[in-house]
């Protein structure tokens, strides 16, 4: 039987001696896609969860090809410091026109496949010819993306501009150190590029045991939160926890009277397999079911744009 610790003894922890920030591993795609196949048997969307295990395929083969990107300056470091700013923060850091080849290459790995439907070939052929075309267009779909303004954003788009941005990101976290990171940045966005998370997840074992950290959806590093709070507005008061009757009790909603937003909480002890965005996408029925009792969700999975209302 494992021991759980306190809402006291967590807190406690935090002060002390609690890893603030995990920087994401070099083989994050390709866990992801791993973890999207073995989600896909019977699941509502397996159709769609074995296209994004593709997608994320492309990402780790465009990952691991190599990119020189901007390096980080100690001008970048020195300003994120004192203003307790991430320091690669998406909505102001000037992207390298790399990101688009970075983009170009996901898309030509993808139209690789011959069992792509003939909708979504048809989209990428068009995506990659406007890389090439009217890259301007490109870079304001990307900004929308980045700054969440869901009027701009084709949906059927969106999963793909975000898989190279996702890319581009975690290229450029190769070259962070976590003691880099400012200590102390706005609560609720990634602490090294300003994003919101996916989702989070509790962990297991080590320091870190019954720790919850939340996965920022756009570079995945992950940082602390303690539990029994609002990641999107902090409340600590009136927050429950749902699951679908049949489903597995190691995605869970985590939502929030305060502000009426949700997001999944993930338990690895449940299942140690658990991937912070496969995970989030695959449980989609638990997204309907906090729809019908009115709660929304914080921020859409990347893979995953619901634009509606
Ligand atoms: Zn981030
Ligand atoms: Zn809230």
């Amino acid at each position: 039987m494992q021991r759980i610790l306190t809402r006291g003894e967590i807190e406690n922890l935090d002060r002390t001696r609690v890893v603030r920030l995990m920087l994401p591993e070099p083989n994050i795609f390709s866990t992801r896609a791993q973890r999207l196949r073995d989600l896909a048997p019977e699941n509502p969307i397996q159709d769609y969860l074995l296209l994004i295990a593709l997608l994320s395929d492309a990402q780790q083969h465009t990952f691991e090809q190599s990119w020189s990107v901007p390096q980080l300056n100690e001008q970048q470091l020195a300003q994120a410091q004192a203003h307790g700013m991430p320091p690669f923060s998406a909505s102001s850091t000037k992207r390298d026109p790399v990101w688009r080849d970075m983009f170009s290459a996901i898309i030509k790995q993808l139209l690789q496949q011959n069992t792509l439907p003939e909708a979504v070939a048809h989209n990428l052929a068009q995506l990659n010819d406007e890389i090439a075309t009217q890259p301007k267009r490109i870079e304001q779909q990307a900004d929308a993306l980045l700054t969440q303004e869901l009027d701009k954003i084709d949906a059927a788009r969106a999963p793909f501009i975000m898989a190279a941005l996702q890319v581009y990101w975690r290229c450029l976290m190769v070259q962070l150190e976590s003691q880099q990171v400012p200590a102390q940045t706005p609560f609720g966005i990634c602490p090294c590029c300003g994003s919101q998370p996916v989702s989070s997840t509790v962990q297991l074992g080590g320091p870190k045991e019954q720790l919850r950290y939340a996965t920022c959806s756009l570079c995945a590093s992950q940082w602390h939160i303690v539990r029994v709070t609002c990641t999107h507005c902090e409340d600590t008061k009136n927050i429950a926890y749902h699951t679908l009757e049949a489903g597995s009790q190691a995605v869970k909603a985590e939502s929030c009277e305060h502000c009426q937003q949700y997001r999944k909480i993930l338990y690895l002890d449940k299942d140690q397999h658990l991937d912070a965005f496969a995970d989030d996408l695959a449980s989609l029925p638990l997204d309907i079911l906090m729809g019908e009792a009115e709660f929304y969700r914080a921020n859409n999975n990347p893979y995953l744009w619901q634009l509606a209302e």
